[in-house]
């Protein structure tokens, strides 16, 4: 026994001889990651679970961090056993630490710190956006994309500019996640079994109608709650189907981003186009964007749902390019920032 624990012990040293491994902790939002990946790229594990307000309710933070709290000891067991490594095998704590909602990220935090203190192993904190990019950067072998993030709580085109990421343009109220779930919510649409997103795109596909509503692009700015204000009047006014409505407000939001995104592509002169948030999981949206991409003679990548929704992973990642490349932080500043711009982080990897 002692003898085969000794080889697998050995032959572990020999597989990771150069390669640290890093766990990735994302609690910015409503859901709850946990992921493990090496340097070299190879994903170990990618646990998560979603925090569920009660039906017709929105996220209230503080329920959010309370899920968060409970799901943490769980998911981080889970994904040890995915990735069948102790805990002593991983080599860098990694977390989110902005931006997000406060009592969300604090919980994300606090996880981090006892993981780091426990195992006495480097702690890193990660700004969320900026791991957005790199998980794919890495995936999608980019190397220079310009990325539209769409989720429930962000809408921003970003893209690297005298080596920082910068938004280029962003919602100026709410995100094209929400607005999409918002107006679900609002047509009592049935998002119990799944993403609201989802619900409004297979109705969507169930029509080529198209009712017009306010397309609002302020220079490279975007604002989806003009679209939402009139597209639930318009729909309850009961004068067209809902399948109409929900391809009316897919149609208008998404060419909104994809202009807005075309406008940063060749301004910047770049020629990849990365879509990525939980919004990205949409077909229309990833065709519109890919036929633009090919017009400018531009490689097109949609990240796949687990790496694209907020996940452990990205973190675990951006962990390890930060402190490969020197990052070091002591635990005193760990605090979370809840306004975390992504231009803020000095890209030494890059
Ligand atoms: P995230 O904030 O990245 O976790 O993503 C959640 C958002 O993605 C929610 O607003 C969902 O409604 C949206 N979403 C998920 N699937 C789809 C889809 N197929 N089409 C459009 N939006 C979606
Ligand atoms: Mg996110």
């Amino acid at each position: 026994m002692i003898h085969t624990l000794f080889i697998l012990h050995w032959e572990g040293n020999m597989i990771m001889n150069g390669t640290i491994i890093s766990i990735g902790l994302e609690s910015s939002a409503d859901k709850c990651g946990v992921g493990i990946i090496t340097s070299e790229g190879e994903i170990l594990a990618n646990e998560r679970s979603t925090y569920k307000p009660p039906i017709g309710e929105g996220v209230i933070p503080r329920d959010a961090a309370e899920h968060h709290g409970d799901q943490f000891p769980k998911l981080i067991a889970k994904a040890l056993q995915k990735a069948k490594l102790e805990p002593s095998e991983i080599d860098l704590v990694s977390f989110t630490q902005g931006s997000g909602m406060g009592p969300c990220l604090r919980m994300d935090a606090i996880a981090a710190r006892t993981l780091s203190v426990i195992l006495d192993k480097p702690i890193v904190g990660v700004n969320h956006q900026v791991a957005h990019v790199e998980i794919g950067r890495l995936l999608g072998e980019m190397d220079d994309p310009v990325v539209l993030y769409v989720s429930g709580g962000n809408s921003q085109v970003i893209a690297l500019s005298e080596n920082r990421y910068r938004v280029f343009g962003e919602t100026l109220d709410i995100p094209l996640g929400n607005c999409l779930d918002v107006f679900g919510r609002e047509m009592m649409l049935d998002a119990s079994k799944a993403p609201m997103g989802k619900v409004v795109e297979d109705y969507a596909r169930l029509s080529d109608e198209y009712v017009e509503l306010p397309y609002v692009v302020k220079g490279m700015d975007l604002s989806f709650s003009g679209l939402l204000t009139a597209t639930t009047r318009t729909a309850k006014s009961g004068k067209y189907s809902i399948e109409t409505m929900c391809n009316s407000l897919q149609e208008t939001a998404f060419a909104m981003v994809t202009e807005v995104a075309e406008r940063a592509l060749a301004h910047l002169g770049k020629d990849e186009v990365l879509v990525t948030g939980g919004v990205a999981a949409n077909s229309r949206l990833k065709e519109m964007l890919n036929d633009m991409a090919s017009e400018h003679s531009s490689r097109f990548f949609g990240l796949p749902a687990p790496t694209a929704i907020d996940n452990g992973v990205m973190i675990a990642w951006t962990g390890i390019l930060m402190h490969q490349n020197g990052y070091r932080q002591r635990i005193e500043d760990t605090a979370v920032r809840q306004q975390f711009r992504p231009e803020e982080v000095e890209l030494i990897w890059r």
